[in-house]
């Protein structure tokens, strides 16, 4: 292992990978160190993602088997059974086997140039002068120390780095506790939807997720805001009207645990010869939890920023500030819209939730949307979709209920 490089990246996930790729394709020397002796595992992500901002990403098509199916309808159960399904006209979203993503792109990173060293576990920065200098790493149980001009920190949920380098930490209160299923025998499902169960019974605080293959295995998950995730999805299997008949004979065949942070970005993602992308920064959408995008956004930025700041010598804080209003400039009115949405949603009780999904199909909202194709980015959407007479409505209603909620 070399003891220094321009740029340490701390974490071989798909933040970090991305970071990397777009370095080492500026000609920044780049090293990574990934705690785990393989890229992807162990996996915890349902890797669904939107096909377009795959493709803005320059990412789609991908190849091999990486996708596993796509999508072009999500049905929406409420609590009480009633189902809202919105079909778009071509598949918008697709899963990803998220180990054979996050291979895919170490990969990428590697072929332009960048070092990964596996096993790898980044035990603590090495700060002088309120600077960060570098990293203390333990590898095959040598421990070694590694000076860079500046650190990425894309440690994922953790944020235990972050808070060595003085940043606050994840807001603790919007965390949810998710449980992510492969599951084999799954029947009555229409393989091009995803499915989405609601209610309190289920899933509190968030929702249930099943995304098919054609093969008859599937993904199964859900997050909650309170209790045991793995007890709420025995009950979901047991006792939901619709899910209980599509999983009557299935089994669990791998099952992990993780939480998803929901709280929106971080007041400060830098510092010092510092930067923090992907959940490390709870660069993650608070409707639905989905991080990979809004990661890869950001890391394409802090990249750009930190290669620049390498090649005018100055990774002071000052500078590299320009990170953290890029990500903003980009990002802020998606994350105040989706902010307020997750607000919304948690304020509902279910009988009001099953009145919201009834008032959605009536309004033929599932119409309105039939021509999405931008999932990501919820502020920009609802700005591209809010003259819709159906969605206008919608904003109506939610409005009035926000408010009745909140007087
Ligand atoms: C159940 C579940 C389902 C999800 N489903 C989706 C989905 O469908 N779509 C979506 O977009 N998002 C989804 N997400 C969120 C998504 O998984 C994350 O947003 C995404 O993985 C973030 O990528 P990252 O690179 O920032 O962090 P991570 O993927 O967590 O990667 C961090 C990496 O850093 C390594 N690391 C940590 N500490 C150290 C250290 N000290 N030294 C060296 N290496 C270290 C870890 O081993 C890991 O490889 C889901 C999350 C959960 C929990």
């Amino acid at each position: 292992m070399k003891d220094t490089s321009d740029v340490i990246v701390i974490g071989g996930g798909p933040s970090g990978s991305f970071t990397a790729w777009k370095l080492a394709k500026l000609g920044v020397e780049v090293t990574v160190f990934e705690e785990h002796n393989t890229i992807g595992y162990p996996s915890h992500c349902a890797g669904h993602l939107s096909i377009l901002s795959l493709r803005n990403l320059g990412l789609y098509p991908l190849p091999g088997k990486i996708v596993e199916n796509t999508f072009s309808q999500a049905n929406f159960y409420a609590p009480s059974g009633f189902t809202f399904s919105v079909t778009l006209t071509t598949p918008v979203t697709c899963s990803v086997n998220r180990a054979a993503f996050d291979k895919y792109l170490a990969d990428k990173a590697e072929q332009a140039g960048a070092h990964y060293n596996l096993n790898s576990r980044v035990q603590s920065l090495l700060i002088e002068n309120d600077t960060i200098k570098g990293v203390t790493v333990k590898q095959d149980g040598k421990t070694q120390t590694v000076t860079a001009k500046i650190v990425v920190d894309a440690e994922g949920i953790s944020s235990r780095l972050l808070r060595q380098a003085g940043l606050a930490g994840l807001n603790g209160a919007c965390l949810v506790h998710a449980v992510e299923t492969e599951i084999e025998n799954v029947k009555n499902v229409n393989l091009n939807a995803v499915e989405v169960f609601t209610g309190k019974a289920y899933a509190p605080g968030f929702y249930a997720w099943l995304m098919p293959r054609p093969n008859g295995t599937a993904k199964l998950g859900l997050a909650t805001n309170t209790g045991n995730p793995q007890e709420y999805l025995n009950r979901l299997m047991q006792k939901h009207p619709v899910a209980s008949k599509q999983l009557s004979n299935s089994k669990i065949t791998h099952m992990t645990f993780h939480p998803i942070t929901l709280g929106g970005p971080i007041a400060k993602a830098y510092t010092d010869g510092f930067l923090a992308v992907g959940d490390v920064a709870s660069q993650v959408k608070p409707t639905t939890g989905g991080g990979v995008v809004l990661g890869l956004t950001c890391a394409g930025i802090a990249a750009d920023v930190a290669a620049d700041a390498i090649r005018r010598n100055d990774v002071s804080a000052s500078f590299l500030q320009k990170y953290q209003k890029r990500c903003t400039d980009t990002l802020s009115f998606d994350f105040c819209v989706m902010l307020w949405l997750r607000r919304f949603l948690d304020s509902l009780s279910d009988e009001k939730l099953d009145d919201v999904l009834r008032f959605l199909a009536r309004m033929g909202v599932n119409e309105a949307l039939g021509s999405v194709d931008a999932i990501d980015f919820q502020g920009q959407l609802f700005l591209k979709l809010v003259t819709k007479p159906a969605i206008f409505a919608a904003l109506a209603y939610f409005l009035k209920l926000s408010l009745s909620a909140n007087p």
